[in-house]
């Protein structure tokens, strides 16, 4: 059997996959864009890092972002309520916005991870694998945790003058999500994934 074909994403010049070394680097023969790379223990990695990026969405979705203390009073805000919050002073867009990218989509993109990883670690093929597959390679380029921070760090420095600025567990929580949602970016390895699922649907009876 002939080793599959595969076309450079950038010039499309075909040629052929060749097994890589450990960490290696498969480039294309022909203008020098990477093709793939080994990811030493790609799947293990994902997986941590999923585990933990689900407690810290949990803690990040629980606790409040930032609490305010103005003349003697503290008022603290989670991250669902101040989406509810922009929804009735009627800045609905901007609700609907904040709510997919910070809530929405990185709930969808951690379920579908935990969903593939999971049973494929433990040598099973999670149904509608293929299907979970695509909904992870659409919502990934959605979550936007950090233009989220991004945004939080902005109005806390406009807001310092005005009110004392109490930082919130989710503040924290988020600011780590952020490292570990890059991380998740960098670990995460498609074409392994691919590769384990249908060596494990090939060994089935
Ligand atoms: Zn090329």
């Amino acid at each position: 059997m002939s080793a599959p074909l595969i076309a450079c994403h950038e010039c499309d010049l075909l040629q052929r996959e060749v097994a890589l070394p450990r960490g290696g680097v498969a480039r294309c023969a022909r203008c020098g864009a990477e093709l793939y790379r080994s990811h030493p223990h790609g799947m293990e990695r994902t997986l941590a890092l999923t585990a933990g990026a689900i407690v810290l969405f949990v803690l990040a979705n629980s606790f409040p972002i930032i609490g305010l203390q103005l003349e003697g009073q503290t008022i603290q805000t989670t991250l669902y309520n101040t989406v509810r919050t922009l929804w009735d002073e009627d800045m609905k867009s901007v609700a609907v916005l904040v709510f997919v990218t910070t809530i929405a989509m990185p709930a969808l993109q951690l379920s579908a991870l935990a969903y593939l990883l999971f049973p494929l670690r433990l040598g099973r093929v999670p149904a509608h694998f293929s299907a979970v597959f695509r909904v992870l390679q659409t919502v990934r380029p959605w979550g936007m945790v950090e233009v989220f921070m991004l945004g939080v760090l902005v109005s806390l420095v406009k807001l310092a003058h005005l009110a004392g600025i109490v930082p919130g567990v989710a503040l924290w929580s988020f600011a780590a999500l952020m490292l570990v949602m890059a991380g998740i970016g960098a670990v995460f390895d498609a074409r392994g994934l691919w590769a384990r699922a249908s060596r494990l649907q090939g060994a089935a009876p």
